[in-house]
């Protein structure tokens, strides 16, 4: 069976490496010259940790990437609404891990490179079309540089090619454009002064702006006497009229953050600083669609991002992508018909990604702080006289369930390889 994947994010890279070690022979095509990841963080919670550890890299990442023990919720005046343990500290199998993106997407690729030759990996290729004709389908592409084209015959075709995919407008040729959430999220990485125990995450505000900070990497914490590499995202509510397509990763002044966060400054974290403190600061205007009832068509199908677009609200995005990987790869190589495997992988995956889709529009950290507004204490009153902490709890939980990410939930899914190795 030969496949193709459009796409080098970390879905795609991930898929190829899945189907790799279980001897699919994959082509992987990446529209830029480069894999340019961001050079942000990316938390990875332990479904998606458990999917990197199987395939074999979990003492590589340990060895770069933070455990994080609890991610703790504050109100805008710092007082703690509750904290959550995180991965192992949890009872989980699998860690937490909080690691760049780079690092992750190097590693896939190194690890896939390894396996598979360098020339399994085409850059400057951007897929312009498909077709699908008896039982093989062809890909042709685009050198965006040099204009040249060419094509590629395959059994599959694997659209890992993001919120814009091509392959699902292809399928889809009267899907709406992506659905604006009202929010933008501002990044920044920078060295930071360690906050809480050092490989916490915290998340802070109320229903209009969040902040969310965390350590990103154990690489030459040695050298950083008591600090940190801390990434950090912002949520604010920005009108979509103010909006322009090319906003997305696009370079803003931190001043503009800075007067709305200025009183965030506590005992254990002060993020004007943080903020101050930053080099460049990124925005990302924060976009999902309507989940789909199907991804496959024929011989084509489509995975992560391209198949289910997530608010980011809890670092699931990329977790689901990395879970697809893995089942597309385990279902293709237990089937002897491809279409049968598209079909099988379809069947274990839709339902559950639409669920996290839905979830995250309104569930998760902001639901946590926009309780605790809501009991937002006067001067001097203490926010736990009044919060319904039980309330609070169960709202975490009930995401948990729905996206399948409780401890049990986790902990008892059968396992995506096929000799069970962890
Ligand atoms: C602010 C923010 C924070 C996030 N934090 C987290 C987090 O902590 N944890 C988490 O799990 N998720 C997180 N996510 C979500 C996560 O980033 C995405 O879900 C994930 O990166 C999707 O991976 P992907 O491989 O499906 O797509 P992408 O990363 O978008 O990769 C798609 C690839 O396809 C290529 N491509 C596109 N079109 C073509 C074409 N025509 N031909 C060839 N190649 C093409 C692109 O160049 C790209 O390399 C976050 C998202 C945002 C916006």
């Amino acid at each position: 069976m030969k496949v193709i994947i459009i796409g080098a994010g970390i879905g795609g890279l991930t898929a190829a490496l899945s189907m790799q070690q279980v001897g699919i022979k994959v082509k992987v095509f990446e529209a830029q010259p480069s894999i340019c990841p961001l050079e942000f963080g990316i938390n990875l919670l332990p479904h998606a940790s458990r999917e990197l550890s199987e395939l074999g890299l979990k003492s590589a990442i340990d060895d770069i990437a933070i455990r994080i023990s609890a991610t703790h919720y504050y109100t805008t005046n710092g007082q703690l609404i509750l904290s959550d343990p995180c991965g192992t500290f949890a009872g989980y199998r699998w860690p937490h891990w909080s690691m760049r993106r780079s690092t992750l997407q190097n590693l896939l690729l190194e690890e896939f490179t390894a396996l598979a030759g360098d020339k399994a990996l085409v850059y400057d290729a951007k897929l312009s079309n498909f077709v699908q004709t008896g039982n093989k389908v062809t890909a042709h592409f685009l050198n965006p540089a040099t204009g040249k084209i060419d094509k590629e015959e395959a059994d599959l075709l694997i659209g890992a090619d993001g919120l814009h995919s091509s392959i699902r407008k292809k399928m889809f040729p009267r899907e709406e454009k992506p659905r604006y959430s009202g929010k933008i999220a501002y990044r920044g990485i920078t060295i930071a002064p360690q906050f809480l125990d050092g490989q916490s995450m915290a998340v802070i505000g109320d229903t209009a702006q969040q902040l969310i900070c965390y350590p990103t990497s154990k690489q030459q914490l040695e050298k950083l006497n008591g600090k940190s590499l801390v990434d950090w995202i912002a949520f604010l509510s920005v009108d979509q009229s103010q909006l322009s397509t090319s906003d997305w990763n696009k370079e803003i002044s931190p001043a503009q953050l800075e007067n709305n966060l200025a009183s965030w400054q506590f005992n254990w974290v002060d993020i004007p600083q943080l903020l101050h403190s930053t080099a460049k600061v990124y925005q990302f205007p924060l976009y999902d669609r309507d989940p789909h009832r199907q991804w496959t068509f024929g011989r084509v199908t489509l995975l992560g991002d391209a198949a289910h677009p997530m608010l980011p609200t809890n670092s699931n995005g990329a977790a689901q992508a990395i879970l697809d990987a893995r089942a597309l790869a385990y279902a293709l190589a237990r089937c002897s018909d491809p279409m049968a495997g598209l079909e099988d992988y379809e069947m274990d995956r839709l339902e559950a990604a639409n669920r996290v889709v839905k979830a995250s529009r309104k569930e998760g950290f902001g639901r946590v702080l926009e309780i605790a507004a809501n009991y937002s204490p006067k001067e001097n009153e203490y926010l736990h006289d009044h919060l319904p902490l039980k309330e609070v709890q169960q709202v975490l939980m009930d995401f948990k369930n729905k996206a399948h990410i409780g401890v049990e939930q986790v902990n008892s899914q059968s396992s995506y390889s096929l000799d069970h190795q962890q």
